[in-house]
């Protein structure tokens, strides 16, 4: 029987083939009709045999295009109109297509590396393949509707054979924005200085016009690498400083350079075969390095293998990523012919400055950095940074993705967000200060940008303004009201009090723990742990040690680590020995002998410290997890001068080795006798936090005085016993990081059997820890606790604005019900 269906497929399906997808479907199973890009994704009207049209249908969900992703298809059955073809229509209607989503950018597919390496194929290594599944997206998007002509690619003419598959439906190049070749398309450039000295002129620029003057380049860049030298490349979303991986002299020399002192780089490799060699590669994480959006994923080191000084010393993890555009995909493949197997590749910047987008700027900025650049004529309108995931274990859902930045190949698809209900107005969050993203939302979502980075300086700051514009451009979103973080320095709030809009001021660790709620679509109550590094109190102080009973409008503080001093503020936080006397002398601690050795390395800064607690001058006071964990890391000698921040709690989690793979009973038993319970229990009471009861005044509000204190003053004589009975440092770290697990555990059963919450979010930098977030997860889990974690964002401050987004418009709606 002949019947007629109406289907609409929403989720992101404009811009990556989705239509001629539809096209090549109807021929086979003989449907008649046409398919349109409409208000809400894709419409299609289809005429066939009903067994037909269900297969049809099945199909459609079943292997849409890698890079589409179908969130929703709908079924009407319609009168028959006795079409007599299949056809793809075009919309004129510019205000429709305006609503629908952009595609992020996409790696390129496998049918293009193929053609790649293919001598048959016309584009044959040509630096620029793509088609209607693979290549730039919102990089060189101008304005949408989203056809070259908005694009970057407006200034390359089609030549006649990539126009006729453009105009194909049945080429897989039908509609490709960007689609190009050496014909028509864009060129590499190539710049090199003069007499290969690095302070001399670079040479005039080469243009690759043809293969043979692009191979020329690309042996050119190869042998470079090959010899140690340092090369600015030209990505996606801007450039990246890339060196022989193995060669620990260039490695050096580009830390030098680029005035990256500790964190650790990224390496690329040819192949998940090339990876597995040096790390472990499970089926999500080779799953991650092969998607359509290559992020950097963070995988274990192989037992047994070596990597060059400098690369990513005393961590267990290694960052790496797969060729992600055709140029990276020749240059690995070039670099690996001639003998090489790994790449170091960094963001294109100077030390925290943003990442280098073009040419010009990359002569003027990199060329104390780069011998050469390996550029192109093809302008990227926005900067995109890698995005950086792991796959961390967590309880009962198993393997999941963790997000630590969220950037290239994954923004700006928007998040849902249930709170933006019709009519609320649109809302601009700024996001923090440090990993800031700013958020956007419209009725139903929340377009969340790329990372943008830390906003200390003016370049960033031009930065975020220009992308924040560029969304509310690309997205239609006009908003009406300012999210911003509490604390009066940021530069973003002291922006947003600059606008002519209404300010809403969101804690910081209410943006956290709303994030999660937001992520999952719950309003909460939650017992929220929000372990950090520091966010401003609405007391003044400097929190991230919190446990928060919240919803998405509104919080309590229920408890919070006691407040321990930080000597000279931000100061304390590049000097750790700061912090470490800060606890000290908070916990009594000062005359310790295990104490003695951080005393004496202060040296004369003891005193100073000493001074700025008891006089309390410029000395914060801060209830901050993270700054635990710097604290301990620094009595135990494991890091007391770090390169950036966090790096000492990351190095603390590292020191655990092998013991953080171990069960709490299989520990050994250094440090103290054995009596009648078991050690694992003994060290389990050892390092307990106490639990006391907050003093409130008069003045006191929910909000800010917590109901417990968290006092840590026992974890930090314990750890200091330990150190003085000789105990291993590494098992002392995990006895450190067992205490602050079982302090949320502890957390979770007060609100539980106080207030019958059974849901806990676990968010804050500190949940970066891998060990951690899968300890207490799992111990969460035993216990019966639903457990909440961000799952498309990441739980540091990269989702601090969505948060803020959460807040912002659950009390919008909650006021505008308030006001009917
Ligand atoms: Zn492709
Ligand atoms: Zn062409």
């Amino acid at each position: 029987m002949i019947e007629a269906l109406d289907i609409q497929v929403k989720g992101i399906v404009q811009g990556v083939g989705f239509r001629p997808f539809v096209y090549r479907l109807a021929k086979k199973y003989l449907i008649n009709g046409w398919v349109l890009n409409g208000i809400d994704g894709v419409s299609i009207h289809a005429e066939g045999e009903s067994k037909l049209l269900d297969e049809f249908v099945l199909e459609i969900s079943d292997s849409a295009p890698a890079a589409s992703r179908v969130e929703e298809i709908e079924l009407k059955e319609v009168p028959l109109q006795d079409f007599e073809s299949f056809e793809i229509r075009f919309s004129d209607d510019t205000e429709t297509e305006k609503t629908t989503l952009v595609s992020p950018d996409l790696a390129t597919c496998d049918d293009c590396v193929r053609e790649l390496f293919d001598p048959e194929d016309r584009r044959y290594r040509y630096p620029f393949i793509n088609c209607t599944n693979c290549g730039p997206r919102f990089t060189i998007i101008d304005s949408l509707p989203y056809d070259r002509k908005s694009t970057s690619m407006r200034k390359f003419p089609m030549c006649p054979s990539c126009a006729h598959e453009y105009a194909d439906p049945l080429d897989r190049r039908f509609h490709a924005q960007p689609d190009a070749c050496f014909t028509c398309g864009p060129h590499l450039t190539w710049y090199v200085h003069e007499n290969d000295d690095l302070s001399a002129q670079y040479l005039p620029v080469k243009v690759a016009h043809d293969r043979t003057e692009s191979d020329g380049v690309l042996a050119e860049a190869t042998a470079m690498l090959r010899a140690g030298k340092i090369l600015a490349v030209k990505g996606l979303g801007g450039f990246h400083l890339a060196c022989d991986a193995e060669n620990a002299e260039a490695v050096a020399a580009l830390r030098v350079r680029k005035r990256r002192e500790g964190k650790a780089f990224a390496v690329m490799m040819a192949d998940a075969a090339a990876v597995r060699r040096v790390c472990l590669v499970d089926e999500a994480e080779e799953a991650l390095l092969a998607s359509a959006a290559r992020p950097i994923v963070l995988l274990r080191k192989r037992p047994g293998a070596a990597f060059v000084p400098g690369l990513a010393d005393a961590l267990p993890e290694l960052g790496v990523m797969l060729p992600c555009t055709p140029v990276q995909h020749l240059l690995m493949h070039d670099f690996a012919q001639a003998g090489g197997t790994m790449l170091v590749m960094t963001s294109g910047n100077v030390h925290d400055n943003p990442i280098v987008t073009s040419d010009e700027e990359a002569c003027r900025e990199l060329s104390s950095i780069a011998d050469g650049i390996l550029g192109n004529d093809r302008d990227i309108l926005t900067r995109f940074d890698d995005s950086v995931v792991r796959v961390i274990s967590v309880g009962a859902a198993g393997e999941a993705v963790q997000f630590i930045r969220r950037a290239r190949g994954y923004a700006p698809l928007p998040l849902p967000l249930a709170s933006a209900v019709p009519g609320v107005p649109e809302v601009f969050a700024t996001g923090p200060e440090q990993k800031n993203t700013f958020t956007l939302t419209r009725p139903g979502e929340a377009f969340v940008s790329q990372h943008i980075g830390d906003m200390e300086n003016v370049e960033t700051f031009d930065v975020w303004l220009a992308t924040k514009q560029r969304y509310e451009r690309l997205f239609d979103v006009a908003p009406q009201l300012v999210a911003a973080d509490l604390h009066p320095e940021y530069l973003s709030s002291k922006w947003a009090h600059d606008q002519d809009l209404p300010v809403m001021g969101i804690q910081h660790h209410h943006a956290h723990a709303a994030s999660i709620l937001g992520e999952h679509g719950l309003e909460g109550p939650a017992c929220a742990v929000t372990f950090d590094g520091t966010g401003y109190g609405p007391d003044g102080a400097l929190w991230g040690g919190e446990v928060l009973l919240t919803n998405q409008v509104a919080f309590e503080r229920f408890a919070q680590f006691s407040y321990v001093p930080m000597p000279g503020g931000a100061a304390a936080i590049k000097h750790p020995l700061r912090m470490a006397y800060g606890a000290l002398w908070t916990f009594d601690l000062l005359d310790h002998p295990a104490a003695a050795s951080a005393i004496e390395a202060l040296g004369d800064e003891a005193a100073v410290c000493d001074a700025m607690i008891e006089e309390g001058l410029n000395c914060p006071m801060t209830s901050s997890v993270g700054r635990l964990f710097d604290a301990a890391s620094a009595l135990l000698g494991v890091c007391t001068s770090p390169k950036y921040e966090g790096e000492p709690a990351i190095l603390l989690e590292a020191a655990m080795g092998l013991y953080a793979d171990m069960d709490a009973d299989e520990l050994p038993a250094e440090g103290f006798d054995e009596g009648e319970k078991s050690h694992a229990r003994i060290i389990q009471e050892r390092y307990m936090v106490d639990i006391v009861k907050n003093v409130a005044t008069e003045d006191s509000t929910a909000e800010e005085t917590a109901v417990l204190l968290f006092d840590a003053g026992p974890v930090f004589k314990a750890l200091l016993d330990d150190k003085e009975a000789g105990v291993d440092v590494g098992l002392i770290a995990r006895r450190f990081h067992d205490a602050m697990a079982q302090a949320v555990y502890l957390a979770a059963e007060l609100v539980r059997s106080m207030y019958d919450i059974n849901l806990v979010t676990l968010s804050g930098g500190v949940f970066m820890n891998r060990y951690l977030i899968e300890r207490v997860t799992a111990d969460l889990e035993l216990a019966g606790f639903t457990v909440g974690l961000n799952r498309e964002l990441p739980p540091n401050d990269g989702s601090v604005s969505f948060g803020q987004a959460v807040v912002a418009t659950a009390r919008l709606a909650q006021e505008g019900a308030g006001e009917k």
